[in-house]
């Protein structure tokens, strides 16, 4: 494929687009024709429920899992399909897993410097930008052990945003955490997202958590986008009976 024969509205391009992505496993479709934008400065919710394809549509986007079918742009330009494809370190994209496994060896500010390119002081300003604004900047120096589960969350979001990626693709970032904890780390997770020049594409089965985090929801279910719009279209106006099912547990 001639690469340089992009689309180039890169001026109203979104910051992440996907388009018609498809992937099956078995001759089992489990992706099926996705199609989606993440505005930079937004945050897109994938919601569907267990199963449904939601990991799998971001492996892909960060180029772990190869797709069958479809493309991905990043402002506008080809960054995969199924013949050119930037390897998945190239593609300025931060990542979050429910698992967040800090590395256990590495102090604090270690860990947030992990994927930093530049001088010591460079790299030492932005950890302690970062640290500053998760504040955690008292624990710079401890090690992980050393912080609860919602702190050592705190480190992984510095870390995931440290190297200022494109993108940023979290998948069930707050399922692990406990219920009492879970909003407040929602609000600040999601003041720092904003703070930074980045599109988020969160993946969630908790109708709640997207209805707060969100600015798109992408309703998702057998591998398939159903609806898609803001949080409170989606949810007043539900496609089926199914999807008032979904969402009937949100207060
Ligand atoms: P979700 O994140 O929405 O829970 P996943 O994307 O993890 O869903 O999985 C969607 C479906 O694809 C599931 O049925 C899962 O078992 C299957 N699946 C995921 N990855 C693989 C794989 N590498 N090989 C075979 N099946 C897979
Ligand atoms: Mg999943």
């Amino acid at each position: 494929m001639n690469t340089s024969a992009q689309p180039l509205h890169t001026e109203t391009a979104p910051r992440l687009e996907i388009r018609n992505i498809h992937c099956s496993f078995d001759d089992r479709p489990v992706v099926d024709n996705v199609s989606l934008t993440v505005q930079a400065g937004q945050v897109t919710c994938l919601l569907g429920p267990s199963g449904c394809g939601k990991s799998t549509t971001l492996r892909i986007i960060a180029g772990v899992e190869m797709q069958d079918a479809g493309e991905i742009y990043v402002d506008g330009k080809l960054i995969c399909d199924t013949v050119y494809r930037v390897p998945p370190e190239r593609r300025e994209i931060g990542l979050m897993f429910q698992d967040f496994a800090l590395f256990p060896h590495l102090s604090v500010a270690d860990n947030v410097a992990f994927g930093l390119k530049g001088t010591r002081a460079e790299k030492r300003a932005r950890v302690t930008e970062l640290l500053e604004k998760v504040s955690l900047s008292q624990y710079i120096d401890e090690f992980p052990h050393q912080l609860s589960g919602g702190e050592q969350q705190r480190v992984a979001l510095a870390r995931a945003l440290a190297p200022r990626p494109r993108i940023m693709l979290m998948d069930e970032p707050f399922s692990g955490l406990d219920n009492r904890l879970r909003d407040g780390i929602r609000d600040e997770t999601l003041s720092l997202l904003k703070d930074e020049d980045t599109a988020v594409l969160l993946v969630t089965h908790e109708p709640e958590e997207a209805m707060r985090m969100a600015d798109q929801i992408a309703l998702m279910r057998g591998g398939r986008i159903i609806q898609q719009g803001a949080p409170y279209n989606v949810y007043t106006n539900p496609v089926d009976r199914a999807a008032v099912a979904f969402f009937s547990d949100v207060n």
